[in-house]
């Protein structure tokens, strides 16, 4: 990268320089991180809007990179996209979701459902179905007890092959989740032909509730269109007090957020379960 100017490196060839470094760096290391055990996951409760009662947490991956800390997904997933890395973690990420909540329903917790997030070049991978069914068969997960997330992005490509798929993997008894919902460009025509259980409202359209009124507006608008379609819906983001209020007077279902809990080691997540049951 050349400087338009001046016969130096400019600032911008330096920072975008390091910037590369950086991305090269994290990309060779990422390589290793699942056979080095350096990836965990972390669970964020997902609760019933008008009881508050404990129904299901998210899977939430994060890299213990040994020198650098704890790396946000934010930050390497989009690596593990672009050098096809995703698929192998997407692997991981699935077996141990389903490892772990098989074990806690060993332990006598009732059941809760793990919903684990999918991307759209795990979902292009030809073997995603044989993943699944091995996951499954492997840890002796209750196949009502895993909810898989996808992404409006994941339409695009070829929308048929993927209505395909996704019945397939709810004929299994699977549920299926429309991830950040309304940042995305699916129609409403695809959402129709969709084999979904649940709509995931991203936090985008939660964070100023309820004092913005066009999104009280919209998001009004989802769960009545999500319930005419048979579909439950969750808020994403909710942080306060009225924002739950809000979103229990217009009868969405459940909530995620930091206002009933981050989310939380496998440990934490467990004491979490006690208080709450
Ligand atoms: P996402 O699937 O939309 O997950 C929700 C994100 O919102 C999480 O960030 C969560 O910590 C954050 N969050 C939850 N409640 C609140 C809240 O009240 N306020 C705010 N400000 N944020 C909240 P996280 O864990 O950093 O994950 C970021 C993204 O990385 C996820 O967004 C997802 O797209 C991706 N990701 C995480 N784990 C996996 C994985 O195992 N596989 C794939 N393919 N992607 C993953
Ligand atoms: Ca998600
Ligand atoms: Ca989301
Ligand atoms: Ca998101």
């Amino acid at each position: 990268i050349r400087s338009s100017g001046g016969n130096g490196i400019g600032l911008y060839d330096e920072a975008m320089g390091k910037a590369a470094a950086h991305y090269l760096s994290l990309s060779t290391d990422l390589k290793y991180a699942v056979q080095n055990n350096e990836l965990r996951l972390h669970y964020q409760p997902k609760v019933e809007a008008a009881t508050g009662r404990l129904v299901g947490m998210e899977a939430l991956v994060r890299w213990m990179h040994p020198k650098r800390g704890m790396i946000s997904p934010a930050e390497f997933i989009p690596i593990a996209e672009d050098t096809g890395l995703i698929v192998e973690i997407g692997r991981w990420v699935l077996h141990e979701a389903c490892r772990q909540n098989a074990a806690w329903q060993r332990d006598g917790l009732r059941a809760l459902r793990v919903a684990v997030n999918l991307s759209a070049r795990q979902f292009r991978s030809t073997n995603l179905l044989s993943e699944i069914d091995a996951a499954i068969a492997q840890t002796g997960l209750p196949v009502n007890a895993l909810e898989l997330e996808i992404t409006e992005s994941m339409v695009m490509d070829d929308p048929d092959t993927l209505i395909e798929l996704l019945n397939a993997i709810r004929q299994r008894g699977i549920y299926l989740a429309l991830d950040d919902f309304g940042t995305g460009h699916s129609s409403l025509s695809y959402l129709k032909r969709f084999p979904i259980d649940c709509i995931k409202i991203d936090r985008a359209f939660i964070k100023d509730l309820p004092d913005n009124l066009d999104d009280v507006a919209i998001v009004k608008t989802i769960v009545a269109m999500a319930k005419a379609l048979d579909m439950s819906t969750v808020a994403e983001g909710v942080e306060t007090a009225e924002q739950l209020a809000l979103l229990n007077t217009i009868d969405c279902d459940q909530i995620q957020g930091f206002f009933f809990s981050r989310p939380l080691a496998a440990d934490d997540f467990l004491a979490f379960y006690r208080k709450h049951n």
